[in-house]
């Protein structure tokens, strides 16, 4: 039986475990099969994390949160939970490796996946000039035409990011007017290699065994045009990865983990914020997070969730006590 069980290993998990672990709870981290480290993994230079002054890279930031949390205690599995049961005091937790973990505790760190544009093409031919993570396939585009979709952050990211490889960028953007952050919107907008189609979205996709063009349609006037590119890089968000908890925790109607939050001006501190409807079970992350999904702010949640889950396992304990003292 273990005191707490972290499934998921992005930053939100990572520093859970930390925290978790050096309050003595020795946790379990299901970190994923291959998805371990979470989103970050397929991130280049992340330069917003505070301590780094000069960036780091996604894949290192995160083993150097898994070391951290080793380092106190925790164990990471590199494994996929697959089931769980959250009712009552005892959790169970099944793994797709044939594993069951029972727990006092869980905590929900499973973030969040690529959004897709939902076109029969576009799953037809990913991997095949289709992609959402341009770190991982960018240099397949060498002195390639490519497109991103997209008009947030991500987006612009990935479009200055491929003209390292590509001989020029169209960010496809079905607005006039960008979702970007300002820094990253005018690094885009003026970088030599980067052009926007703006009010306009991908009709279809055209190619056999690799990407070879696209149709463009204009949202405004409904004119079509063809661009030849290789390749597309889909950007448009993400959405929770919470399947696995459906039916047991209130979810929102985008099927983002409803957690307590902090209290209200007239409510008693001291209320668990990353409580989720079940007791005993906490989320953070990206995972809960519709707004802001940045990773200090989901490290900051899992920090949260951790310090809950302590709280949680203490007042446990003293209830235990209590019951025990008055047989
Ligand atoms: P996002 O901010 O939600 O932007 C998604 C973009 O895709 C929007 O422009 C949206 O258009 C468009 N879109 C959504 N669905 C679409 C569809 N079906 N077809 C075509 N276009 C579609 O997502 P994000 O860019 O992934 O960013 C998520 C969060 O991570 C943000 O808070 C962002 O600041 C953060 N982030 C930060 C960095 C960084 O600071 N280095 C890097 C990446 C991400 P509309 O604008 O019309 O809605």
């Amino acid at each position: 039986m273990e005191q707490v069980v972290i499934i998921g290993s992005g930053p939100a998990g990572y520093t859970a475990a930390i925290y978790a672990a050096r309050a003595g709870y020795e946790p379990t981290v299901i970190a994923g099969a291959v998805t371990a480290g979470g989103n970050l993994v397929n991130t280049t230079d992340v330069e917003n994390f505070p301590g780094f002054p000069d960036g780091v890279l996604g894949p290192e930031l995160m083993e150097r949160m898994a070391q951290q949390a080793t380092r106190f205690g925790a164990k990471v599995v590199y494994d996929d939970a697959v089931s769980v049961s959250l009712g009552g005091p005892v959790k169970l937790i099944k793994t797709l490796g044939g594993q069951e973990y029972r727990a006092a505790a869980v905590i929900a760190a499973t973030g969040a996946s690529y959004k897709e544009l939902g076109l029969e093409s576009e799953k037809r031919l990913g991997g095949r000039g289709v992609s959402y993570c341009a770190t991982c396939d960018g240099f397949f585009f060498r002195g390639k035409e490519i497109i991103v979709v997209g008009g947030g952050d991500s987006a612009m990211e990935e479009a200055v990011f491929l003209t390292k490889f590509a001989s020029k960028v169209t960010v496809v953007h079905r607005r006039g007017e960008l979702r970007a952050s300002q820094i990253m919107a005018e690094r885009a907008m003026a970088h030599p290699l980067i052009e926007f189609a703006w009010h306009s979205t991908i009709a279809e996709i055209h190619g056999d065994a690799a990407v070879s063009g696209v149709t463009l349609l204009d949202t405004r006037s409904g004119d079509q045009r063809t661009l030849d590119v290789h390749g597309i890089f889909v950007a448009i968000g993400q959405t929770p990865n919470s399947e696995l908890f459906r039916g047991q925790l209130a979810m929102d109607r985008d099927g983002y983990i409803i957690v307590h939050g902090p209290p209200a001006p007239d409510e008693s501190a001291g209320a668990q914020h990353q409580a989720t409807s079940e007791p005993g079970v906490f989320a953070c992350g990206d995972v809960v997070d519709r707004t802001y999904r940045q990773a200090i702010t989901a490290a900051g949640t899992g920090a949260q969730a951790a310090l809950d889950v302590q709280d949680y396992l203490e007042e446990l304990a003293a209830d235990t006590a209590i019951a025990a003292a008055t047989v």
